[in-house]
């Protein structure tokens, strides 16, 4: 049995002068019935908690780390641009070197802003949206996360093509009356929405490959029909690459896929694990933000020096080769759990797309929202908790998918089979 004593520790002293004693909800474990794990260090493919718990990671943070824990060479320009200064609020070369970098591989991006995270860019993204067509309406797929901004802190209304509800406490109604919402992969209710307001819709935000309920892609011609149908109204597709950008595929989702939105919000990959964000897409739109337009937008962090270092030294060590591995990992990994889970009469499912990987507990075909939350919760906590008592730390929700680094060698992924089928014994013994 592990011990986690000192996490325990740290998280009651925490509780006291922090929301739940986290800085973001998901770290508190609660809904998968385990301790809040506090991690001291990282390298590769693994992971150290502060009792001295080791595990092979698949939450990478949450998807930034696509060259694993401290990888060398990021690790030591850090150092190096640290000594010369963290922050000058003045433009420095490495800003553009990433921009440079986004421009050569998102195929969508002609121009980028540097913002300081996810959040940032889509909020970002839907004022440039908005003040660019003069429209108000945003359409937004259910189940996809967009961070939390007031506008995309929405769920669905009741019926298809209504207006939105607020999400939380503290999101105005009328923001959210601005918010349509409606299922991914389900051409026919965003021709719906667009029949019923097609003239006040600024723009579709979506996931092209979504990682924020489980990991669900996108069906045969889906991409293409929103593209199409946006196209046909003057609004705005905007794809949110956040978790897909550079996960996905080497030119992203939409190099993979080959749909080409207007607008692409970007982050995790691209601040190689330090805070960053960016939005970027065609030269006409971009136009419009300040300076060169009236679309106020800015940030005293933004394109910071060690976070675009970190970015630009991570994304510099991968080339087409390194998604051949990604997919031939994630392959290997599929085909393992499917063949321990059938094998102890587990129901299950598995969705991937390059370096993403999701596994659910349901026997039917996860394509949407609705069919993820058909999943066994109860099953999952169970699993994700046999999986950290076998040294294998997982994302603790069943709506999150599994994250590879290069680092991820074969012997890791035979390691996470072996521990799964283990777990897969004890959930069917019980
Ligand atoms: N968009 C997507 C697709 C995301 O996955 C996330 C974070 N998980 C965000 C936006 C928000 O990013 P951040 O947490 O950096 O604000």
């Amino acid at each position: 049995m592990k011990s986690y004593h000192n996490s325990i520790h740290a998280h009651e002293r925490a509780k006291k002068v922090m929301p739940g004693g986290v800085s973001s909800p998901v770290r508190t474990y609660e809904s998968v019935g385990h301790p809040a794990v506090y991690m001291d260090e990282g390298k590769g493919s693994r992971i150290k908690d502060i009792d001295g718990n080791e595990y092979i990671d698949y939450v990478m943070s949450w998807g930034p780390l696509l060259l694993g824990h401290a990888n060398d060479h990021v690790v030591d320009s850090l150092k190096i641009v640290a000594e010369k200064g963290t922050s000058f609020g003045a433009s420095h070369v490495t800003e553009a070197g990433l921009a440079e970098l986004v421009v050569d591989r998102v195929p969508s991006i002609e121009v980028v802003r540097m913002v300081n995270s996810g959040t940032e860019a889509t909020m970002s993204a839907l004022r440039l949206a908005r003040g660019f067509t003069g429209r108000d309406k945003i359409v937004k797929m259910e189940g996809c996360y967009h961070g939390h901004g007031d506008s995309l802190l929405i769920r669905a209304g009741s019926g298809v093509a209504t207006l939105g509800l607020p999400d939380s406490p503290g999101v105005p109604g009328s923001i959210a009356q601005n918010t349509l919402t409606v299922p991914y992969n389900d051409l026919d209710s965003l021709q719906k929405a667009f029949d019923e307001y097609g003239d006040e819709i600024a723009g579709v935000i979506l996931e092209p490959v979504t990682g924020n309920m489980g990991v669900v892609t996108p069906g045969e011609g889906f991409l293409e029909g929103v593209r199409d149908i946006t196209n046909q109204y003057g609004s705005l597709l905007i794809f949110d690459e956040v978790m897909s950008g550079f996960r996905v595929d080497y030119n992203s989702a939409q190099g993979h896929y080959g749909v080409t939105p207007d607008l692409t919000c970007l982050g995790k990959v691209i601040g190689g694990g330090l805070p960053v964000g960016a939005y970027g897409g065609r030269a006409d739109i971009m136009q419009q933000i300040a300076p060169d337009g009236p679309i106020y937008q800015a940030g005293t962090l933004s394109g910071n020096p060690l976070a675009m270092t970190a970015g630009l030294e991570t994304l510099r060590q991968v080339d087409e080769s390194s998604y051949e591995t990604f997919r031939a990992r994630a392959a290997h990994l599929e085909e393992g759990l499917n063949r321990a889970a059938s094998k102890h009469g587990i129901p299950h499912q598995i969705n991937r797309a390059g370096a993403m990987i999701g596994l659910f507990f349901t026997d039917e075909p996860v394509v949407d929202f609705a069919s993820a939350k058909k999943s066994d919760l109860g099953m999952f906590a169970r699993y994700f908790r046999g999986m950290m008592a076998e040294g294998i730390s997982l994302p603790p929700s069943q709506f999150e998918g599994l994250f590879l680094s290069t680092e991820h060698s074969e012997e890791d992924i035979d390691k996470t089979i072996e521990a799964a089928d283990r777990v897969f014994a004890s959930l069917a013994a019980n």
